[in-house]
């Protein structure tokens, strides 16, 4: 038998960890490396479809996040201004059959990073935090992974799962080509910790209100117990929001501008949550061919090669669906040089990533339509709703 392949890792995140997990469970045990100094319990709401799940339950970690996750029973469309239901689409148990009994799932990012490396340490994996890669080199015989201490790692592989402000991007030129730039609208996020006196209905669902310009999802997190509120609009000029960063302050009178064209229960709900962060959104244009996510000995994945606008809900999806793709290429021989097997798994993999950019940036505009379309669009989802909000070609096994 060989030397056993040598994998760094940068980044974990939720792509980096479902890597390390998922080639941990096919014996690889890759070193993982983090710049930030200890786990983060950043973040708020996440969604996975049963396309994401259905690998959470193959790589062991659907029953640990059953109880700590929400189960919505629906995705509703409402109106903005008046709260009324413009479409419904069942998530119960006719859904679950229908793609592979995999449950659509809503959860805390932390909750998930916390599953996540509980079972990456069960098989021997612990991240190296404080440690951030900075330079990157190649040689036709391994990677040379420069710290930022100065140390050097060699390996046979670098996976850059490091985000949307990338290092691991400096060495694939197709991907430093496209690198994430403003969209030109800002989330914020807030939190209702208490659900008791939310609407039970709401409690229960995922709710997208639209109105023209601007949208606002809502869904149960944490078995119910916490309720995650994700605001979407224009960024203006008026409005300054640092570019970086998860958990930038929200400026008050962007918020009251925002609950000023709501309806009287939405600006409840939007007094209820707190604290405010806001994100000033970012994202590349489609992958254009498998070499925008590798070359040679670097692969990249996740947000660090396809930063996502969120209106398909799919960030932590595609970065899951990249991990669980690359193990299965890298299991296979290793007579099979390291860059055929990256190069397997960026051919398989960019032609989804580019369909779900390009289906999130059209949800995006879709929800914030104006008028006269806006009218067309209301008629479709009364008349056809549920059958325009399934989505097979995203759902089901890939
Ligand atoms: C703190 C935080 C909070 C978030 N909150 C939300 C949220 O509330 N809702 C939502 O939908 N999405 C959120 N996201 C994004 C969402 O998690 C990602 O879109 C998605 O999960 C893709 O994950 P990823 O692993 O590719 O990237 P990320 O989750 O961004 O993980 C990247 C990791 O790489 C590390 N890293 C970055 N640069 C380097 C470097 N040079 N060297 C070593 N390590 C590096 C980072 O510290 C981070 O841990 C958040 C991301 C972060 C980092």
């Amino acid at each position: 038998m060989g030397k056993p392949e040598r994998l760094v890792i940068a980044g974990a995140g939720i792509a980096g960890l479902t890597c390390s997990l998922a080639l941990a469970r096919t014996g690889r045990i890759p070193q993982v490396l983090d710049q930030a100094p200890n786990a983060s319990e950043e973040g708020a709401g996440l969604q996975l479809g049963p396309n994401v799940t259905r690998y959470l339950q193959s790589l062991g970690l659907l029953e640990a996040i059953l109880p700590i996750a929400s189960r919505p029973q629906a995705i509703r469309i409402r109106q903005l201004r008046s709260h009324k239901t413009l479409s419904r689409m069942e998530l119960g148990a006719t859904f679950e059959k229908r793609y592979g009994n995999a449950p659509y799932l809503t959860l805390h990012r932390a909750d998930l990073m916390a599953s996540l490396l509980r079972a990456n340490a069960a098989l021997g994996i612990r991240p190296q935090w404080g440690t951030r890669v900075e330079h990157i080199r190649q040689t036709e015989r391994e990677v040379q992974v420069r710290t930022q201490s100065g140390h050097v790692l060699r390996a046979d592989g670098l996976i850059g799962a490091d985000g949307i402000f990338s290092r691991c991007r400096l060495a694939v030129p197709n991907a430093l080509a496209n690198p994430p730039r403003p969209v030109g609208q800002i989330a914020f996020r807030g939190l209702i910790q208490d659900t008791g006196p939310l609407d039970p209905v709401l409690a229960r669902e995922v709710t997208v209100w639209t109105r023209p310009g601007l949208h606002l999802v809502g869904y149960p997190i944490r078995a119910g117990k916490a309720y995650n509120l994700v605001a979407l609009c224009p960024l203006s000029g008026d409005w300054k929001v640092a570019s970086q960063g998860w958990s930038q302050p929200m400026p008050e009178a962007l918020l009251q501008n925002f609950r000023a064209q709501t309806c009287g229960l939405v600006q409840e709900l939007l007094t209820m949550a707190s604290p405010w962060h806001a994100w000033a959104m970012q994202a590349n244009q489609a992958l254009a061919g498998p070499e925008s996510m590798w070359l040679n000995r670097v692969f990249l994945m996740g947000d660090a090669a396809h930063p996502l606008r969120p209106h398909l809900a799919q960030g932590a999806g595609m970065g899951i669906e990249d991990a669980v793709c690359l193990s299965q290429a890298l299991a296979v021989s290793l007579e099979t040089p390291l860059q055929a097997r990256f190069a397997d798994a960026a051919k398989r993999r960019w032609t989804r990533n580019a369909l779900v950019q390009k289906a999130s940036e059209r949800n995006g505009r879709l929800f914030q339509m104006r008028p006269p379309w806006v009218w067309g669009r209301d008629l479709a989802l009364r008349l056809f709703g549920s059958r325009l909000m399934d989505q097979p070609w995203l759902y089901n096994p890939v």
